[in-house]
């Protein structure tokens, strides 16, 4: 009998981060083979909300951590409240979704808790080993930990949102403040966007260095859609487009039901980051770039003439 506890991520707005979702049904997943119970923990200013939420989703006990230094997720205030919960409640496994703040804190917690950790898990086989991608994901391992506290983050395309049904327990908790803090949050500046996030989105409109730079028709095309724009790392890398924008093994994960790639070569670190989607739409006017070999619709042609006929075409079905 062995207990999961998953760490809950919450929205800039307190409201529950669709990630979890993911990461609570890997938890589902190690639970229906330890037989043991599956728990949640929230740690905000005022985690009692939150907490309500998530108990609704099939969680056995749902542990809310409230105190004033928690207004902020981060990994120096968010470990030492996790690993002690973890303690109290005998948890083999602590998992959160593979986000940049769950990657960010589960090492931390792995260390306090002497455990081994497994990034970015794509699945849990039959005898509770994980699989997660290496080289970019040319290589899937399937890896065992050896300690008897075991930490993990879930890559959200590979497990699907948990559902509700059934309702557990809330417990609050008062977690104590570190003595010493190591971070502090000076700013929070969000990015508001009227286009949905890059790593919810149903559809994707990417752009590569064959844009030059020149996003106009990219961003056309995803408002003619309602689509999240996303780019590859020589965008980012060259200042044309945000870095929170890069899709990509160093970047986003996405999965979204459509992924249209226009001047990107398709090299494996991009194509790491956006393989699960449904259907991949390539547009590359070398009719040899290897995006092609990931596409399910490819258009040999230059974006500048193709996009703007798509988003006409789009407009015109509409
Ligand atoms: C450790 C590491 C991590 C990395 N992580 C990432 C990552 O997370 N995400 C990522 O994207 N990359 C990542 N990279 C970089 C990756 O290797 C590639 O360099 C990058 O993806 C290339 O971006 P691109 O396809 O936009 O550019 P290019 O490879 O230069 O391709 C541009 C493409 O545009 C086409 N093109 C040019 N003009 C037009 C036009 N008018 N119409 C249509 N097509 C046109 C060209 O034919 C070409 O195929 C990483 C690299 C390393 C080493």
């Amino acid at each position: 009998m062995s207990n999961v506890l998953i760490v809950v991520e919450a929205q800039p707005d307190g409201s529950l981060r669709k990630a979890t979702l993911n990461a609570l049904t890997a938890g589902k997943q190690l639970t229906a083979k330890t037989g043991g119970e599956l728990h949640a923990v929230v740690l905000a200013k005022d985690a009692g909300p939150l907490a309500n939420a998530v108990k609704e989703y099939g969680v056995k006990v749902v542990h809310a951590g409230s105190a004033a230094h928690l207004a902020h997720f981060t990994a120096d205030v968010v470990a030492p409240a996790v690993a002690e919960i973890a303690t109290a409640i005998k948890a083999e496994y602590v998992g959160a979704a593979a986000t940049q703040a769950g990657r960010d804190v589960m090492p931390r917690i792995a260390a306090r808790l002497k455990a081994a950790m497994a990034s970015e898990i794509l699945g849990v086989t039959a005898d509770l080993q994980f699989t997660r991608p290496m080289w970019a994901g040319a290589v899937i391992a399937t890896v065992k930990l050896g300690t008897a506290v075991k930490c993990f983050t879930a890559r959200t395309t590979e497990f699907p949102m948990a559902e509700k049904g059934g309702s557990g327990e809330v417990k609050a908790f008062s977690p104590a403040a570190p003595a010493k803090p190591l971070q502090k949050v000076v700013a929070f500046k969000e990015v508001k966007s009227a286009r949905p996030a890059l790593t919810e989105a149903r559809v994707v409109v990417a752009g590569g260095r064959g844009t030059k730079g020149d996003f106009k028709d990219i961003d056309a095309l995803a408002d003619e859609l309602g689509a999240a724009v996303g780019a590859s790392r020589a965008v980012c890398d060259a200042g044309w487009q945000p870095n929170d924008l890069q899709v990509g093994q160093t970047g986003k994960v996405v999965a979204p039901q459509l992924y249209i790639a226009a001047g990107i070569s398709g090299a494996i670190q991009h194509i790491a980051g956006m393989k699960g989607s449904k259907t991949i739409v390539a547009i590359n006017k070398d009719g040899e770039a290897p995006i092609f070999q990931v596409a399910d619709y490819g258009l040999v042609g230059d974006l500048f003439k193709a996009l703007p006929e798509l988003q006409a075409a789009v407009k015109a079905g509409k």
